[in-house]
């Protein structure tokens, strides 16, 4: 049975995994919480949850995981949330000023603490583009959370979200703004600005799941 997912350094893990262990697919998810290179090897998938980025990177680093991780990225289903989308990122624009690890593996340049001071925890209703019972708005939950600032050119992404422009820190006159998007899909990676897991909606652990890590099998 194929085990999932994550990477249990810092954050919101234990949410994600209550999510994860509260979905009704056929084939159970067994969760491991990764904390060295012979958890990792265990996977088919991985969470890499909200927190702090620059701490959840040093951590890896610390627990011989950093190099393992960037390989495990090329070819396996990974899903960042807030601290985690950023690593997932292949730069950010503006990092700490010793520098920033990076995972890499979404072709998106990201925004630390986006929102800045003043809003820096908001909640939103999500139309979400293929998820269960998609007429009922997904609440995102916003905390310090990191902004998109642009596309690599030709990528292969698919938006799956958008905040409305008049949402943004500084409004966006155009509704294409990268800045709006708070969620996509990216081959089997998904990189979301927000925390699904601090909700009690398991729909996008269960987009995960089916999309990501299980895509070619019947998982219900
Ligand atoms: N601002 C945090 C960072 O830069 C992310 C916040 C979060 O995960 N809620 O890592």
């Amino acid at each position: 049975l194929n085990p999932a997912i994550f990477l249990a350094l810092q954050g919101a893990f234990v949410e994600h995994e209550t999510r994860l262990q509260n979905l009704h697919l056929k084939r159970k998810i067994t969760t491991v919480l990764v904390k060295t290179p012979e958890d990792l090897q265990r996977c088919d998938g991985l969470i890499i949850p909200g927190g702090e980025s620059t701490t959840i990177a040093l951590l890896a680093r610390l627990s011989g995981l950093l190099e393992p991780l960037k390989g495990f990225i090329k070819t396996k289903p990974v899903w960042g949330t807030c601290a985690g989308a950023i690593l997932l990122s292949q730069s950010v624009t503006n990092a700490k000023k010793d520098g920033q690890e990076l995972l890499g593996g979404v072709s998106v340049d990201i925004a630390r603490n986006g929102w800045g001071s003043q809003v820096e925890s908001f909640e939103a209703p999500l139309d979400v583009n293929g998820l269960a019972d998609s007429s009922v708005p997904f609440t995102g939950i916003f905390i310090r959370a990191p902004v998109v600032l642009g596309l690599a050119p030709n990528a292969p992404i698919q938006v799956i979200a958008r905040l409305p422009p008049h949402l943004l820190p500084e409004p966006a006159e155009d509704e294409n703004d990268p800045r709006t998007i708070v969620a996509l899909r990216q081959g089997l990676h998904l990189l979301t600005t927000f925390h699904p897991e601090l909700t009690q909606d398991a729909r996008f652990h269960d987009y995960f799941a089916r999309n990501c890590v299980f895509p070619t099998v019947q998982v219900s």
